[in-house]
This record gives C-alpha cells, sequence and structure tokens, in this order.
C-alpha cells in the first residue's frame, strides 16, 4: 500500500455535515448585510508581506510570529493573510473605490496565522468581514455593532457579551503611551520577558497580558480613558448612548487595545464564556487613518470580524439550511432500458427549477438495494421504473414518508403528479 500524505498542522478539512451548518450560517449573514446595504468582496489570499507589516504593525504578535510569509520565484516576499482589512483597504485603493464614495463592504474566507492549534484556534481558520469608509460620525460605529447583535440574534447564539473601549486619536494615545511606558517602567522588577519586549515597542499591548501575576499592576495602570481626547471622548460618549437607545448592553474594557495596530477610537469586542480560553467571537475597531497610510486619501474608516469557527461553535440549530427542507426525490430504475429513461426524466425534473433535488440511482442493482439506497438518502419520493412501467408507458410513484400506496402514473402525467405530492 501507498503511504498516505499526512494534513497540515492546524488546518482543518471542512466536511460535508460541518459545512450545512456552516452553509445556514452564511445564509444568515448575508441575508443580513443585504439590509445594512453592505456589497460584498473578495480579495487574494495572497498579499505582498509589506502590506501586512505596515499596517498590522511589526511589534504586534501577528506580523512578529504569526505569518505565513515565503519568497515567490521572483524571489518577493508574500504572505498568506492574516486578517482581511489590510487587503480590502489596498484593493479599494486600488480600484478608487474610496474616491467620492463611502462604500460599505463585506467579505469571507480563510486567513493564515502560525499559531498553537486547539479548539477555537487554527491556523486556517475563516472570517467574516465588514468595513466601512468614509464615515466620521460614531452612527456607523454603532450600525455595525447592531449588525453584528442582529446576527446572534437570527442565529439565537445568546451569552454573547459587547465590550467596548475607546483608544482616541493618535496625539492622545501618544500621551497615553508615554505615560504608561513610564508606569511600567518603574514596575519593570515584576515583568515577564514578554511584557519587558513590549515595554520598548508597543507598552499598550501589556494590558493585554494573560499572565496572572501582572494582573495586579495592569489593574493599578493609568487609563486610556483618562487620556481621551475631547473629539473622541465625545464619539465614544454617543456611540454609548446610541447602543443604550437601541438596547444593546455593553461594558466598558479600559484593557481592550486589540491585537493590531492601526486601530484609533472606538475599539469593541464580543466575548462568550462558553468556548473556554478561546472566547473571542468577534473582533473590531476604528481605523481612521489607515487608508491614507497606504498611499489613499485620508477618509475615516470602520471595520471588524467574526471567526467563524468559533461562531458556528455556538450555533445549535444545523437545519436551518433552506436546502434541508427542500423535497428530495429518488429514482429506482432497474434495467439498462429503465436507467436510460431514468437519465431523461431526472433531468426533465431538474428543469422544472424548483428546487427539488433529484439522486438517481447509479450503478444498477436490484430493487430491493435500490430501495434500501432510496430510504438511506432521506428522500421524500421515489419514482419507480421497472421492466413493468417501460411496457405500459408508466411511471410508478412512492412516497416515502407516507404508507400511501404506491401508485401508477402515465408517464406524460409524470411531472404534474409529483407536484401534488411535494
Ligand atoms: P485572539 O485574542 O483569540 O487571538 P485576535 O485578537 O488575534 O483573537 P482578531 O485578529 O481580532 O483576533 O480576529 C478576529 C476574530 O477572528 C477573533 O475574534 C476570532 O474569533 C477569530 N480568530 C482569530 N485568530 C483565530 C485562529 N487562530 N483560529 C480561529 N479563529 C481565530
Ligand atoms: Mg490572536
Amino acid at each position: 500500500m501507498s503511504e498516505k500524505v499526512k494534513s497540515i498542522r492546524g488546518m482543518q478539512v471542512l466536511l460535508p455535515e460541518v459545512l450545512e451548518k456552516w452553509q445556514a450560517v452564511e445564509g444568515i449573514v448575508k441575508g443580513v448585510f443585504n439590509a445594512y446595504a453592505f456589497k460584498e468582496i473578495r480579495t487574494p489570499i495572497v498579499e505582498r508581506s509589506e502590506l501586512f507589516h505596515r499596517t498590522i504593525g511589526e511589534n504586534t504578535d501577528v506580523v512578529a510570529k504569526e505569518m505565513y510569509s515565503f519568497k515567490d520565484r521572483k524571489d518577493q516576499s508574500l504572505s498568506l493573510r492574516p486578517e482581511a482589512t489590510a487587503g480590502i483597504v489596498r484593493a479599494g485603493i486600488e480600484h478608487s473605490l474610496f474616491y467620492n464614495q463611502t462604500p460599505k463592504l463585506w467579505s469571507m474566507g480563510p486567513m493564515y496565522r502560525y499559531e498553537r492549534p486547539q479548539k477555537g484556534r487554527y491556523r486556517q481558520f475563516h472570517q467574516i468581514n465588514m468595513e466601512a469608509f468614509g464615515f466620521q460620525g460614531p452612527e456607523i460605529d454603532a450600525e455595525i455593532i447592531l449588525m453584528t447583535a442582529r446576527i446572534w440574534k437570527l442565529l439565537k447564539v445568546d451569552h454573547l457579551q459587547l465590550e467596548i473601549n475607546s483608544l482616541g486619536m493618535p496625539v492622545s494615545r501618544k500621551k497615553y503611551r508615554t505615560e504608561l511606558q513610564n508606569y511600567f517602567s518603574d514596575h519593570r522588577a515584576i515583568l515577564d520577558e514578554d511584557s519587558l519586549h513590549r515595554l520598548e515597542k508597543n507598552p499598550m499591548r501589556i494590558l493585554d497580558s494573560k499572565n496572572p501575576d501582572l494582573q495586579s499592576i495592569i489593574e493599578a495602570a493609568p487609563k486610556m480613558l483618562d487620556f481621551l481626547d475631547n473629539e473622541s471622548s465625545e464619539h465614544f460618549e454617543i456611540l454609548k448612548d446610541a447602543l443604550t437607545s437601541n438596547g444593546i448592553p455593553f461594558i466598558l474594557n479600559d484593557k481592550l487595545v486589540r491585537g493590531l495596530d492601526y486601530y484609533t477610537k472606538t475599539v469593541f469586542e464580543w466575548t462568550t464564556d462558553q468556548l473556554g480560553s478561546q472566547a473571542t467571537v468577534c473582533g473590531g475597531g476604528r481605523y481612521d487613518g489607515l487608508v491614507k497610510e497606504l498611499g489613499g486619501q485620508d477618509i475615516p474608516a470602520i471595520g471588524c470580524a467574526i471567526g467563524v469557527e468559533r461562531l458556528t461553535e455556538l450555533v445549535a440549530v444545523s437545519n436551518e439550511n433552506p436546502q434541508n427542507k427542500q423535497p428530495k426525490i429518488y429514482i429506482v430504475a432497474v434495467g439498462k432500458e429503465a436507467q436510460n429513461q431514468a437519465l431523461v426524466l431526472s433531468e426533465k425534473i431538474r428543469d422544472l427549477g424548483n428546487g427539488i433535488s433529484v439522486v438517481m440511482n447509479m450503478d444498477g442493482g436490484s430493487f430491493k438495494q435500490q430501495f434500501k439506497r432510496a430510504d438511506k438518502s432521506g428522500s421524500d419520493l421515489a419514482l419507480i421504473i421497472g421492466e413493468e412501467e417501460i411496457e405500459s408507458g408508466t411511471v410508478s410513484i412512492k412516497s416515502m414518508k407516507s404508507d400511501a400506496e404506491q401508485k401508477s402514473v402515465d408517464e406524460a402525467k409524470v411531472l404534474e403528479e409529483i407536484k401534488q405530492y411535494l
């Protein structure tokens, strides 16, 4: 026997039974995007590495440790995308999507991060992304959060909690950063290696540390909300009011800094206590400087990403897929001539175009074997063609879901008859 080829660690196959749930989720999500007038965009999975270095930031975990980067045949450094925003912004600038326009875009697809695989954390995982460009005010922040809340509601996912924070504008953030650097420098002796590294390059990331020994000094650290500039402060107040008037509870989490460098003002996460330490189902925020940073105009933007593996884990119902509600027909055909006719009939049924799923028996078999297969396929109706039917120019119809008698129908009337059964 030949040796088997192994899969790559952290890269999951999505099997058909899992995908039923995924398709249900996708169906609902697409409906919600339509309701908010978001349009789909699909960007390449591979981009120049530079794009992620310049946007996500050199000193973030994603860029420093988690990227899949490689040289192509022309010696260019390319990377598998670890997130969607950078590519969408790059593509939007290239195709003038932001010029005198305010696009609202959504996207879905695989992302790649070299992390330690565990439940809810993979090296290939999927995100549903939404981004809105050109809107300055906090209403769009609220709308995006409301849109995600609607998705949870339609998927009947509870136990999700909204956490929000504001990181301010670059000026106030810089002041805060210095303050934080001074504070943590005074506690240098307690810091772990990771945090010492962050202290120089990215001190706000220390707030994100999960090390229990650091929690008390993190707790006592200066708070960003005390350093907020007036504009960010006002923006944040309006957002909070908007959430309250729409009945969306939230908690203020002043430790919420998010893993990527490009955020400004509003940041938020939806977290759950149902998924162990992989608690964040959705995260996002404003990135007002990013489009300009990448060579576009100076336009504000906001976006967020839902982790699809984590979300589907929380979705209980799998049979909401409309495809599962569509009727199924199995065609039992015994004999060469019958098989030939069955193929023609199956195409005619599909021509009806009303979503009926048709399974034609393949590779022969006795009546008994074929009925067994029909049963296993979960079909609603069996159409039977045997020698008798061929001779009399009929097709027999049998319901697979009731005890109704098998019925013989004239070949020409079979399509009409099917409609009555379904
Ligand atoms: P975490 O803190 O769990 O590592 P993150 O802050 O790195 O998350 P984001 O970059 O904000 O994640 O990505 C948005 C969402 O994508 C996350 O909230 C999560 O649901 C999902 N996600 C991120 N990394 C992974 C992964 N390796 N496997 C599965 N889902 C992931
Ligand atoms: Mg991460």
